[in-house]
């Protein structure tokens, strides 16, 4: 039994850990009885010991004999021969897929004989030549580590010598010639022969194929796409078959479906007489498949046989390398493929109506970033008099992109990496670009189709695209590109559409995007609105969807709001209530002034004075959010940061003394002042005086509060509403604590009952955002009603970094080493802070079974988070109004 290597024929679809992507559905594809060139696939785990050993595991070569022996045997040719030559591609093929990132070398086994045998089989001389020279310079590059631009450079020179432009034109003396240049090319550059041995040449490409899981772009592609770094990839020897054997063969991708904006019908680009990348790279212009059926109608009805038949096997839309090879056609490569926001959401329902998945399975298939990338606005309409439109080409990847224009993808780091906003404009891109497209805002190629690597990279990471704006002349060496008679330059704005094609001049206003009209303002007001059916069925595709996650998910979905107005648009945005209103924010202006004079009185009348100032301040901003939050629960928090954000900053107060001093005009209370700001000066505010220490420190201030909170319930019972205050203690570590504040709740509650005639009686509950408080939850939910996780500080004091300071200081060190692959602030850590939240979660419910438990850090609206919350039985998460929807969605998610 072969350990590292199998067969086409032996594998299947959900064999990718072992075979990748592409070898599990290459073997998939085989099992369909679809025309694969047969082949087999060496496994990761070959992968795997090659890294562990740096060496290739003897096993693997005498597999490989066998494999190539079987091949060999079926097809009735032998690699290299001089009669009837068998070749091969060495192709990677990682679980996920990494487009562009990794090695493939095509014509493997040709060499100074063997071309000689291709020749005579294929009765077309210049096409061995051709398919030779293209395996010294693939090999040359990628196995042998040759410049690239080498062999373009030596191909041009060729083609300028004979007066031609396109690589079809030479012919095959000038291939032959050309052959002996490369050769020298490969002796020059890397001191040895180009390998003339096919199982040399075979072994190398195997070992370069291992090699490019390790380069420093797949490992950037990687930590992109958080895929793990020691997955390893696997190599799949395929037969070639030939898209270069003249106008009856030729090479293309298609998609089941439109990838970019979810459109039915099948769509790819087709390109006559050609082979493997040269669609991808856009060097020639392609033919459509309608034009395929025109050129070659019974390989086109086969295609879309087999494209129908994948995607009713797949249930999805699936992406397809295929080649004709005279006539005849053979599958390269299928998979599940990569699609844009819009197109998302739209396939999602379209294969529902097709009843090839459930709701539940469309609700699985699209994605909480897929849905925010929806909601960001887009260009305004406009009447074209007010912007200069400079282009207009493919739409690849939506989105409206404003940003300066850069050339180069070192300088799209350098000037993102200091807050600027840039597109990136190439003629086209390729791997090396990878870091620019990351820092781009948006990226612009001025060649390549809606398959070309630009196109599908930027589609994969939701990065807006538009390709093959023919009209711009790029001139990357002069930073500037031309297009209907205007340059632009380095650092000059441009604005791109990636849902038009268009590119703009300047600036160009954006407006709301009519999902995001859908969201706040309902499905009516988003349908009269939207400009075409297009937009229409989007629209109704992410409602369908999102009603479905409503009707699915357990967890329930608050918003964090301060205001009547925020709270206004949480609930149109789908808020189940308020799971965080931060009382400080009410504190500012005027107030702070007031909360000052709380903090440094210097007697009880004057601290009285100051609170009786404040309560009807605050009592009226509490009735106005239980008024517009009526019937639903909204937890106030009480008032949580730091002391010194209450008094005046102690240099500035300092240096007003001075000068006073000096001027001999000195304040006496200013003075005063000055000594208290001393005395209450802390190095480390965010550790110190603040939440429920404030409130235990300064008299009366959580008492103000909690009266503010119950006269305003009370004022909303009188009115008929149907207030669900919630009273929630900030930063408390230890159960005493708690204790003092929620006695004084009771007290105060009381109080306020009998003054107005009616029963008072909140909820009082307590922030989780310290270990000890995860810790000791048992205890503190003997005092709590409800817990919610300040996840935020929760990070923060697990970690012992400052939240404020880590993103400049060491975060991008930490990501290139590798020791966060993401900030513990976006995505929960689940080992460390995830654990405490269980452990508080199960201890808290062990005390008090019906503990209310949720969060309210930004985690709450962090799609990943939010996966794992549901996991351990929270009852809601809390999360800025803008991201609600994101989470009602990937609430849903996570319920399926
Ligand atoms: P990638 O993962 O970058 O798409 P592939 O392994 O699919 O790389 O190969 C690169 C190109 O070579 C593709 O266009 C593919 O269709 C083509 N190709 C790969 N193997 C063969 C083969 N056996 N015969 C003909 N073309 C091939
Ligand atoms: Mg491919
Ligand atoms: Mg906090």
């Amino acid at each position: 039994m072969a350990r590292y290597v199998k067969d086409f024929s032996e594998g299947d679809k959900d064999q990718k850990d072992l075979l990748g992507g592409k070898g599990a559905n290459l073997a998939e594809m085989t099992r369909l009885g679809l025309p694969v060139p047969p082949g087999f696939t060496i496994t990761t785990e070959a992968c795997r010991a090659y890294m562990r050993t740096g060496a290739v595991p003897p096993e693997l070569r005498v597999e490989v004999t066998m494999a190539v022996r079987h091949l060999e045997d079926q097809l009735g040719r032998r690699l290299g021969d001089f009669h009837e030559p068998l070749l091969v591609s060495v192709r990677s093929g990682a679980k996920f897929s990494m487009p562009g990132m990794m090695e493939t070398v095509l014509n493997v086994g040709l060499n100074d004989a063997s071309v000689q045998g291709l020749a005579a089989l294929s009765g077309d001389e210049r096409f061995a030549w051709d398919s030779y020279r293209r395996l010294i310079q693939m090999f040359g590059r990628t196995v042998l580590d040759i410049d690239g631009d080498l062999f373009a450079d030596a191909l041009d020179k060729a083609k300028a010598a004979r007066g031609v432009t396109a690589d079809v034109d030479l012919d095959a003396a000038d291939l032959r010639t050309l052959v002996d240049t490369y050769k020298q090319i490969v002796r020059d550059e890397s001191g040895r022969e180009f390998p003339q041995h096919p199982r040399e040449q075979l072994d190398m490409a195997i070992v370069a194929v291992f090699d490019s899981w390790g380069t420093e772009r797949a490992q950037l592609y990687r930590r992109k796409e958080r895929i793990p770094d020691d997955l390893g990839t696997a190599v799949n020897v395929c037969t070639m078959v030939f898209g270069n054997l003249g106008p009856t063969s030729g090479t293309g991708v298609a998609f089941t479906r439109d990838p970019a904006s979810g459109r039915t019908g099948e769509f790819g680009d087709y390109l006559v007489n050609a082979q493997g990348e040269d669609v991808v790279a856009g060097i020639r212009n392609t033919l459509s498949l309608a034009d395929l059926e025109d050129v070659d109608p019974a390989a086109h009805a086969e295609l879309l046989q087999a494209m129908r038949r994948l995607e009713t096997h797949y249930r999805d839309l699936c992406d397809i390398e295929f080649t004709i090879e005279r006539g005849k056609l053979w599958m390269l490569q299928t998979r599940v493929g990569k699609r844009t926001a819009p197109a998302a959401f739209r396939i999602a329902c379209q294969l529902v109506d097709e009843h090839l998945i459930t709701m539940d399975e469309a609700l699985s298939r699209v994605t909480g970033a897929q849905l925010s990338q929806l909601q960001f606005p887009q260009f305004a309409p406009g009447d074209g008099a007010d912007r200069v439109l400079l282009t207009k080409a493919m739409p690849a990847s939506p989105g409206a992109a404003v940003g300066m224009a850069v050339f180069d993808p070192e300088t799209a780091q350098q000037w993102a990496s200091e807050g600027k906003d840039v597109v990136l404009v190439r003629r086209e891109t390729n791997p090396d670009d990878l870091g620019g497209m990351i820092a781009a805002v948006g990226v612009l190629t001025a060649r390549g189709g809606k398959t070309s690597h630009a196109a599908v990279v930027a589609r994969g990471m939701g990065r807006t695209c538009v390709v093959g704006a023919e009209e711009l002349v790029v001139d990357s060496a002069a930073r500037s590109m031309t297009t209907r008679g205007h340059t632009v330059n380095e650092g000059d704005v441009i604005a791109i559409d990636g849902t038009t094609g268009e590119v703009f001049l300047g600036d160009v206003p954006v407006v709301p995007s009519p999902v995001q009209r859908y969201l706040e303002d309902g499905l009516d007001v988003a349908l009269a609105e939207a400009p075409d059916d297009e937009t229409r069925d989007l629209v109704r595709a992410v409602h369908r969807i999102l009603e479905h996650a409503d009707a699915t998910r357990r967890l329930r979905v608050h918003a964090n709001a301060d205001t009547a107005e925020d709270a206004l648009r949480a609930r149109s945005l789908g808020a189940e209530g308020i799971g965080l209103c931060r009382t400080e924010h009410m504190f500012l202006g005027e107030r702070r002034v007031l909360v000052e004079r709380v903090v440094l009185a210097a007697d009880d009348a004057e601290r009285t004075a100051a609170l009786d100032a404040l309560l009807p301040l605050q009592r009226q901003d509490f009735t106005d959010l239980l008024a517009e939050m009526d019937g639903l629960p909204t937890t106030i928090r009480l008032i949580d940061p730091p002391l010194h954000e209450f008094l005046p900053d102690l240099t500035e107060l300092s240096v007003k003394v001075a000068l006073a001093a000096e001027r001999g005009k000195v304040d006496e209370r200013d003075v005063t002042l000055l000594a208290a700001v001393r005395r209450m000066h802390e190095a480390n505010p965010m550790l110190g005086l603040r939440g429920v220490r404030l409130g235990l420190v300064v008299p009366g201030l959580f008492d103000l509060q909690i009266r503010a909170i119950a006269e305003a319930v009370a004022a909303r019972l009188a009115a008929g509403g149907h207030p669900h205050a919630e009273i929630m203690v900030p930063l408390v570590a230890s159960v005493q604590e708690l204790r003092l504040v929620r006695d004084r709740a009771l007290s105060i509650m009381a109080e306020v009952s009998a003054e107005q005639g009616v029963t008072v009686d909140l909820p009082v509950g307590c922030m989780i955002e310290l270990p000890r408080a995860a810790l000791t939850a048992d205890r503190l939910a003997t005092q709590a009603q409800f817990f919610s996780f300040g996840t935020n500080d929760l990070t923060q004091t697990t970690w012992g970094f400052s939240r404020d300071d880590v993103e400049g200081a060491f975060f991008s060190q930490y990501a290139a080493n590798g020791v966060l692959s993401v900030s513990p602030f976006e995505t929960i850590d689940v080992r460390g802070v995830g654990e405490l939240v269980k452990v508080a979660a199960e201890r808290g419910r062990a005390t008090r079974p019906d503990l209310t438990l949720g969060v309210c850090g930004e985690h709450g609206g962090d799609p990943e988070s939010i996966r794992f919350f549901d996991s351990v039985g929270l009852d809601y998460v809390s999360c800025s109004p803008f991201r609600v929807p994101v989470a009602r969605l990937e609430a849903g998610r996570a319920a399926v």
